[in-house]
């Protein structure tokens, strides 16, 4: 039973699989958000069946599971649409995420949320105990994005720019990981957080 959670995000391409990586290999349990949004929608999943109910069952597969083409394409250009969607799956992953952290084997859990301040923070996620973000500068994050997903310089820039602002995640932040040079420059700041987390995590249980 983890009984301190660290909720950990970042721009996309700002390094946060890399900084996630580092804390499991101290032994760290990370939950992902991206893998809880998958799971909430599994076949059989309560999630799933009022998707069905409220979209129809068009953006069902043949074998029941989720047409994610399908629904995407209903949600993409319609805003009350989207947010019918969220208010299916957004309560369901924040569940999962805070039942797999309370779960955990380690003495401290990670939330690994990437898209925490576009679900509104920490009020969407009052359970965090501290908040942890991968910061790089945009610069950087575009030219990682175009090397990484083969992204030409103008979809990357878009990808960059449908994302909340760098400013905008930093005041989310108690604790900075900064990734704007070498991959090993992590490491020291990993472990140096690491040992603070274990502290915190000692003295709250
Ligand atoms: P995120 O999970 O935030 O989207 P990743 O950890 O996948 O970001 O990193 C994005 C890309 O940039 C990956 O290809 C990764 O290997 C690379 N990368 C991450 N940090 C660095 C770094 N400090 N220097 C060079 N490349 C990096």
């Amino acid at each position: 039973m983890s009984g301190y959670v660290v909720g950990l995000t970042g721009g996309i391409a700002s390094g946060k699989s890399e900084v996630s990586r580092r804390f499991e290999a101290l032994g760290i349990v990370v939950a992902d958000a991206d893998l809880a949004a998958r799971a909430v929608v599994a076949v059989g999943s309560p999630a799933l069946a009022r998707i069905a109910q409220r979209f129809g069952a068009q953006v069902l597969q043949a074998d029941g599971s989720l047409d994610r083409a399908q629904l995407r394409a209903r949600v993409f250009a319609d805003p009350a649409e989207r947010r019918a969607l969220e208010a299916i799956t957004h309560p369901a992953i924040r569940e999962l995420m805070q039942a797999q952290c309370r779960q955990a084997e380690s003495a401290y859990a990670i939330a690994a949320i990437p898209l925490l301040a576009e679900v509104g923070g920490r009020q969407a996620y009052p359970w965090l105990d501290r908040i942890v973000v991968v910061d790089a500068p945009v610069a950087v994050q575009h030219a990682r994005l175009m090397q990484r997903d083969g992204a030409d310089a103008r979809l990357a820039q878009q990808m960059i720019d449908a994302q909340a602002s760098r400013e905008q995640r930093l005041a989310l932040a108690e604790d900075v990981v900064v990734n704007d040079g070498h991959p090993d420059a992590l490491q020291a700041q990993v472990e140096a957080l690491h040992r603070q987390y274990l502290a915190a995590a000692a003295q709250r249980s």
